[in-house]
């Protein structure tokens, strides 16, 4: 993927063209996957046709509440991000590591083959982008690159789509990175959906996605259809339902590990961990080794875990953080502070996933805000284990 940020060329195409468009991908190999309405929500799928996109459906988002509701027009992208993230695909739930097997005396070790699908990201949003490219810097941008994820990630052709509306746990304006998808793709659409005209203005951000786009038929651009697409894109922007203020976010994060609106949060957190399952960026794992019943095959696999379980933080025979609170506190302040330190960006897109999907409703933006008012500026109080 290029994630060249230069002036991009617009054309326009209609959903004829679109359809089409998805065709020629299929037909240079590629496997389409983007969102789907599935178990009553959007979830990303494999799809084959505009026909299964989740055409005239929205969803209304809130802290701990997600709802699909019908649209009263026939817009193919009238929604925001859904429980899944393009995650699931890159550095899958589960994915096995290799195989050994033994035969009489011979030891066989056999790695995990490299993935060579070709995937096309289709409908993804520039929140998710900037997502993809910070797991891409984890994964791969340090000394030792993590040969799965790299090899996923190298096939791709990535459609994404401007946001042109926003939800009410949507913050990636305070976080810098949308509504506007501006980098990191192959072509860019804004739906434009206007009485009787449903048309797409593509920006195209590589030579691949001109190469794709050349195959179906379009018409240039002009100055109004860059004016409605702009106009809609504002539109999303003035709807950004939370907000965060990140001013010096690092610092007031270090020095109020002693803020006692930890232990308010504490309260309330399960500890379920499905903040961090369906937070685009997280990227916690464990690995399990499993045999079958004659001894002779074993397998390791690679799982998702999370900072909020209690196995994942047991080392040298000790759990260095057993309480709620400390789980809560290092989650957060890892997104939002010391991922500055590890890879020099904030750990968080602003997506909004972790406060729809909480079951008790925590809002990463409002403890913010918390720790805010009650910040304990020039407090130094020493971390103690676990707590
Ligand atoms: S913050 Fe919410 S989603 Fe995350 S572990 Fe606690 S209860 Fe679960
Ligand atoms: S911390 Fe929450 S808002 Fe930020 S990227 Fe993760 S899921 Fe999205």
């Amino acid at each position: 993927m290029n994630f060249c940020n230069s002036n991009h060329a617009s054309k326009v195409i209609d959903r004829q063209a679109l359809d089409n468009l998805f065709g020629v991908l299929r037909s240079q190999s590629y496997t389409l996957f983007g969102p789907k309405v599935s178990d009553q929500a959007i979830v990303y799928d494999e799809i084959q046709a505009t026909d299964d996109l989740p055409i005239g459906w929205t969803d209304e988002q809130d802290a701990g509440s997600y709802r699909l509701k019908k649209r009263d027009d026939q817009a193919l992208f009238g929604y925001v991000v859904g429980p899944h993230s393009l995650k699931k695909y890159l550095f899958p739930p589960a994915q096995r590591l290799w195989q050994v097997s033994r035969d009489g005396e011979q030891i066989k070790l056999s790695p995990e083959p490299e993935d060579v699908v070709k995937r096309a990201f289709i409908a993804i949003r520039s929140c998710e982008l900037h997502a993809m490219a910070i797991q891409a810097q984890v994964f791969t941008g340090g000394e030792f690159v993590d040969s799965t994820y790299d090899s996923r990630s190298r096939n791709t052709f990535t459609l994404a789509v401007n946001c042109g509306q926003a939800g009410n746990t949507c913050f990636c304006t305070s976080m810098n990175t949308g509504p506007e998808v501006t980098a990191g793709f192959d072509l860019a659409l804004t739906e434009i959906l206007d009485g009787a005209r449903h048309e797409f203005l593509v920006e195209i951000g590589t030579e691949l996605g001109a190469e794709v786009l050349n195959a179906v038929d379009f018409r240039d651009a002009e100055p109004e259809d860059q004016q409605t697409a702009k106009e809609i894109v504002n539109r999303a922007t003035g709807q950004m339902g939370r907000s965060v203020d990140t001013t010096d976010i690092k610092d007031l994060l270090t020095r109020n590990h002693g803020n006692t609106r930890w232990d308010e949060v504490a309260e309330r957190c399960l500890s379920c961990a499905n903040c961090t399952m369906v937070c685009p960026t997280c990227f916690c794992s464990t690995v399990e080794d499993v045999t079958d019943l004659s001894g002779d095959n074993a397998e390791r696999w690679r799982r998702w875990d999370s900072c909020f379980t209690m196995d994942f933080s047991y080392i040298a025979g000790g759990n260095v953080r057993t309480s709620t609170k400390s789980r809560y506190r290092q989650w957060m302040t890892h997104k939002l502070a010391t991922w500055h330190d590890q890879f020099g960006t904030s750990g968080c897109v602003g997506c909004g996933r972790c406060i729809t999907w909480c079951p008790v409703a925590i809002d990463i933006t409002e403890e913010v805000a918390a720790i805010r008012r009650t910040d304990v500026a020039g407090a130094t109080e020493p971390l103690k284990r676990g707590a």
